[in-house]
């Protein structure tokens, strides 16, 4: 009966699919079943009675391996389970140790049944890895990563989601995506989510808002995915705040041009009108007596035909269409020159201070224009200050470096002379900072202001190839930086001499240009000064009459932009038959070429429109005595 027990239990012993052995308390190997024989590659009676930690751990090991449960059990009594790696079998098992004592309670034996669990530990190794590679490559993303279920659990983010949130590992994983945004954001991020589970993608742009509530412009995108049997929201979020910028500073660019376009198309036109109005008023008004009424309703029409042309100026100086003559200028002088116009501009009760670089400022710059600019700017703060305050005109050379222009977003590479201009007024907010430089812009009472003020500092610079930035807040003043790039070579030129009243004289000279009015304006005002004037209204018609008359021609006085060939071309072809031939070019816009440099040749005659008769008569003696 016994035996028939025994050979049952050593039947079901034999039969265990996994690895069984029976050890005494002392590790040493009583018994030994075939798949844990097959497993050692040894003969039965190679194991029993040999140590188990010799045998299953290797030959050279003389004491049980860490992680031995024996005493474990003497503890508890009961089964236990423990992880072993086995070198010498190659491979890790899963043992279950169960104790069994006698009726004293003394330890008698251990049976071990042990299941290999080496492919199970790979693969979760393996897991392990891919694991810690998704973490890397999500926490290496420039953006945000996130993984939420439909409910709006968030099941996986990345380290820089907790960094631009500002929320921890334990709030983002309490929260739901809504607790990222604000006000009609929200509407819209719930309407993509949707998206998202529908459509199996969507993309959006909305502002984020972190814990301490800074908003940041990001762009989102999501894809339906199931990860694990759940359906799940995978997306990432980018930062575009310098996208925003820069889109900014375009559609802020292309209005500018575009009013510019409208602005100087208008007041090209309007240039010529005024030409014609203050050439013959000026015509009519030196043949009136100075005591007669009349002279003075003429005075009345030029005084005001001064003020359109000025306007008209500005406006062409916003459009960058005004004629400007690029001399070197140190910017400290007209700095200094402007200290007596500042103190005439603004009042008593604002002090003035100029500060300037001990540094020669040497740039190629029209100096009357950056005196109107200044002049603008000056009047500006007087107006901002009108419980007075205190004003500072600086001078200082900086170079601008590509980290500059990353920074700040403006400016190109390059050594500059920067005029600063501050003023302790009223300031602004950035509302009417984006706007102040378009035409036409104002802020003050109808009558006290054009809004051209700054159209034509912001064109005027512009064309000098230099740039302006200005720093304002409410209540705290305004600062504007016009930047001027310094000249590389330099030389300084003789002041031209001025002077009041009208130079006469007797030669012949060839007028050519297209608008009648102008023209008719313009001979009117040469025949005053005592010339013989031949006309043409082009090119070339004026080398046909030119070379009838080359003998008695001194003096070609030419508009530059007209229809068919340019003053500049008839000029240069009459010169091959007449190489001393003489040219003083006119115009109210520059060439399209000359308005691309910013420059006009620095040898070439130049006068702009409308003519001035009194500097007009100087500038033609100049030419022909030269
Ligand atoms: P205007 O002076 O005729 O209004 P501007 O083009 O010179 O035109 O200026 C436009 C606007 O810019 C002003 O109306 C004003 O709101 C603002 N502004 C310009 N300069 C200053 C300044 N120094 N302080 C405060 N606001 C200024
Ligand atoms: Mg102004």
């Amino acid at each position: 009966m016994i035996d028939k027990q025994n050979n049952e239990w050593e039947t079901i012993f034999q039969a265990i699919g996994h690895p069984a052995i029976i050890l005494d308390p002392n590790h040493k190997i009583l018994a030994a079943n075939s798949a844990s024989i097959r497993l050692t590659g040894k003969t039965a009676s190679e194991i029993i009675g040999r140590q188990c930690y010799e045998i299953f751990h290797g030959k050279d090991i003389t004491e049980p391996p860490e992680g031995c449960p024996m005493e474990k059990l003497l503890n508890s009594g009961q089964t236990e389970t423990v992880d072993m790696e086995m070198e010498s079998l190659g491979g890790i098992f899963l043992v279950s140790c169960t104790p069994v004592f006698d009726e004293l309670g003394k330890l008698q034996k251990v049976i071990h049944i042990a299941t290999d669990i080496t492919e199970r530990k790979k693969a979760e190794e393996r897991v392990l890895q891919e694991r810690n590679f998704a973490d890397s490559a999500l926490n290496s993303l420039p953006g945000i990563f996130y993984m939420f279920d439909m409910a709006g659990k968030f099941l996986r983010w990345n380290t820089n989601f907790e960094k631009v949130t500002e929320y921890t590992y334990e709030e983002v994983s309490q929260a739901g995506p809504m607790d990222f945004f604000a006000g009609s954001d929200r509407d819209v991020i719930q309407k993509k989510m949707h998206e998202v589970f529908v459509k199996g993608s969507a993309e959006t742009e909305a502002i984020l808002v972190s814990k301490s509530g800074k908003s940041t412009p990001y762009y989102f995108n999501g894809h339906k995915a199931q990860i694990n049997g759940v359906q799940c929201l995978i997306g990432m979020g980018i930062n575009i705040s310098d996208k925003k910028k820069i889109e900014e500073q375009l559609r802020q660019s292309q209005k500018m041009e575009a009013v510019g376009h409208l602005a100087g198309g208008i007041a090209h036109d309007f240039n010529n009108i005024l030409t014609a109005i203050i050439g013959y008023g000026s015509l009519l008004k030196n043949l009136i007596p100075a005591n007669d009424l009349m002279y003075d309703y003429v005075q009345q029409i030029l005084t005001s035909s001064e003020k359109a042309a000025s306007l008209t100026h500005s406006l062409l100086a916003f459009s960058r269409k005004q004629i400007i003559e690029l001399k070197p200028v140190d910017a400290n002088d007209i700095a200094l020159r402007m200290q007596k116009i500042l103190a005439r501009i603004i009042g008593e009760d604002i002090e003035i201070n100029i500060i300037l670089s001990r540094c020669d400022l040497i740039v190629m710059a029209d100096q009357g224009q950056i005196e109107l600019v200044l002049m603008n700017l000056a009047t500006n703060a007087r107006d901002a200050m009108p419980n007075g305050g205190r004003l500072s005109l600086t001078t200082n050379a900086v170079e601008i470096d590509d980290e500059f222009v990353k920074t700040y977003n403006f400016g190109s590479v390059g050594k500059y002379a920067v005029i600063t201009f501050s003023d302790t007024g009223s300031g602004m907010d950035k509302k009417t900072a984006d706007r102040i430089f378009e035409p036409f812009f104002t802020t003050k009472q109808v009558g006290k202001g054009t809004g051209l003020g700054l159209a034509m500092v912001y064109g005027t610079i512009k064309q000098h190839n230099g740039f302006i930035n200005l720093y304002s807040e409410p209540g705290e003043g305004t600062t504007f930086r016009i930047y001027l790039p310094l000249a590389k070579t330099v030389q300084t030129k003789k002041e031209e001499k001025t002077s009041k009243n009208i130079v006469p004289g007797n030669e012949t000279i060839l007028l050519i240009e297209d608008d009648e009015a102008v023209r008719n304006v313009t001979k009117a005002m040469l025949e005053h000064f005592g010339y013989t004037v031949i006309e043409a209204f082009n090119g070339t018609e004026a080398l046909q009459v030119f070379e009838k008359n080359k003998d008695a021609v001194q003096l070609v006085i030419s508009d530059i932009i007209m229809p068919g060939q340019n003053g500049k071309e008839t000029y240069n072809a009459m010169k091959q038959t007449k190489p001393n031939l003489k040219v003083l070019f006119v115009s109210g816009y520059t060439a399209n070429i000359l308005t691309q440099r910013g420059i006009l040749d620095e040898t070439t005659n130049f006068i702009s429109k409308p003519l001035n008769p009194n500097s007009f008569s100087i500038k033609i003696r100049e030419v022909l005595d030269k």
